[in-house]
């Protein structure tokens, strides 16, 4: 099976330039890039900082038990709502993205699963202002109560011989093919940080 990992859903090369308008230093605006550079640099010789732009990383979680694999439906109200995905998101300043995944698993589906490899990263162009790097790793329910939660109101096991639900991210829908297609069996992972210890 082929390897993907960056996905793009609009032209990413068209619009580069994020909408703040002033300085968050110090309040002076802010000089619009030339084209093709994203980050924007403070009017204020003094000052001259510079705002960078980057992708934001986030954690998708693919966990299997057999030959099953476990799905997220989003809420109405959040992004690509009412589509499915893996248990996923942002990876929080203060941790490492091993305890992110648990952590997402726990709040989205009040599982808790031990990680055991890490299987790929992505990029994702969502849309021309979401841009996120995703850490996908492989994971084992080893307890807890399947209840979905935070911005998640359905759960669904399925096999990929199922009629599988409209995926949120192509991204998710090509790691679940291709573990099942290849059984990779990923990068080992630091258990000081993929299970509760
Ligand atoms: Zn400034």
């Amino acid at each position: 099976m082929k390897t993907c990992q960056v996905f793009a859903a609009y032209d990413r090369d068209a619009t580069t330039q994020h909408g703040w308008a002033y300085c968050p230093m110090c309040g002076s605006g802010l000089v619009r890039p030339t084209r093709g550079e994203p980050e924007k640099t403070c009017e204020n010789p003094a000052c001259a900082f510079v705002l960078y732009r980057n992708p934001t990383p986030i954690i998708a979680v693919l966990i299997v038990d057999g030959d099953r694999f476990l799905l997220c439906r989003r809420k109405r109200e959040t992004f690509e709502g009412g589509k499915w995905c893996l248990p996923c998101g942002y990876i929080e300043f203060h941790e490492d993205y091993l305890t992110a995944g648990r952590r997402e698993v726990k709040e989205e589906t009040g599982l808790e699963v031990e990680i055991t490899a890490l299987l790929s990263v992505a990029s994702n162009f969502l849309r021309p202002d979401i841009h996120t790097l995703a850490v996908c790793v492989l994971a084992k329910p080893v307890g807890g109560a399947a209840c979905p939660d935070d911005d998640v109101d359905e759960l669904g096991w399925f096999s990929l011989g199922d009629k599988l639900p409209s995926f949120a991210f192509s991204a998710d829908r090509h790691m679940v093919e291709r573990y099942f297609a290849t059984r990779l069996s990923g990068a080992p992972v630091d258990l000081a940080y993929a299970r509760q210890v």
